[in-house]
């Protein structure tokens, strides 16, 4: 990722929420089994409502763009979800600021909104949610070496944290209150994540090769 040009991130929020709304039966396929069966219709109500603001989440700087979406899922998402991914996007704007996105500084964005989702789910790795795909992202983000290749290796990496959620027990959220009975499903907003990193990635390498 070299310069990452507003352009792009234009592609990827476009493409990042259909995603999100193309798979909402699914998610809320998962969220029935170990929730209250909401989630993809939580992330399909943010993300429709961020379309809906597009043009004038665009006209802004990346930082605030970002911020601006982070709010609107804050506001127009129930559940535990619009608050977590609300304060990922937003700590993530706050901390580009007015800079310009390349490899190291989304790296360190990514990781303060980490962060955020930490202090606001008062949450960590290993207990099923969705920071069992942001982690390890993050992790190959910052010891990807020069030369190897970053996006498949993102991409195998989330397609194996997403999976390996099905074999932990909740300690976090609604699935919590199943104990063991939560062994034995995906954890819904881990495949969320998994769902969002693999097409920004997928946009990434077909930008790298044009
Ligand atoms: P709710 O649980 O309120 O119905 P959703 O169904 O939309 O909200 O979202 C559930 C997802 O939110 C879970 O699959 C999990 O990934 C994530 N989640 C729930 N609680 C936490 C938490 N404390 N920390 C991090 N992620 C969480
Ligand atoms: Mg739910």
């Amino acid at each position: 990722m070299t310069e990452v040009k507003n352009m792009q991130l234009q592609a990827f929020i476009t493409s990042t929420l259909n995603v999100v709304i193309t798979h909402a039966d699914e998610l809320t396929r998962l969220d029935q089994a170990i929730g209250d069966g909401d989630h993809g219709i939580n992330m399909k109500r943010g993300a429709e409502k961020i379309m809906q603001e597009l043009s004038a989440i665009y006209a802004k700087p990346d930082g605030e763009a970002l911020k601006s979406m982070g709010m609107t899922l804050v506001m127009s998402v129930g559940g535990a979800s619009g608050p977590l991914f609300g304060s990922l996007l937003m700590e993530m704007g706050k901390s580009l600021g007015s800079r310009a996105l390349n490899k190291d500084i989304f790296t360190e964005c990514f990781s303060a909104g980490i962060d955020a989702v930490k202090r606001r789910g008062r949450s960590d790795v290993g207990q099923k949610t969705m920071l069992d795909v942001l982690v390890p992202a993050l992790e190959v983000l910052k010891n990807n070496e020069a030369g190897s290749d970053l996006y498949a290796k993102l991409k195998e990496t989330v397609a194996t944290s997403e999976a390996q959620t099905v074999g932990m027990m909740a300690l976090k959220g609604r699935a919590s209150y199943l104990g063991e009975r939560s062994i034995g499903h995906m954890d819904p907003g881990a495949r969320t994540c998994g769902l969002a990193i693999r097409e920004i990635c997928n946009i990434l390498e077909t930008a790298k090769n044009e």
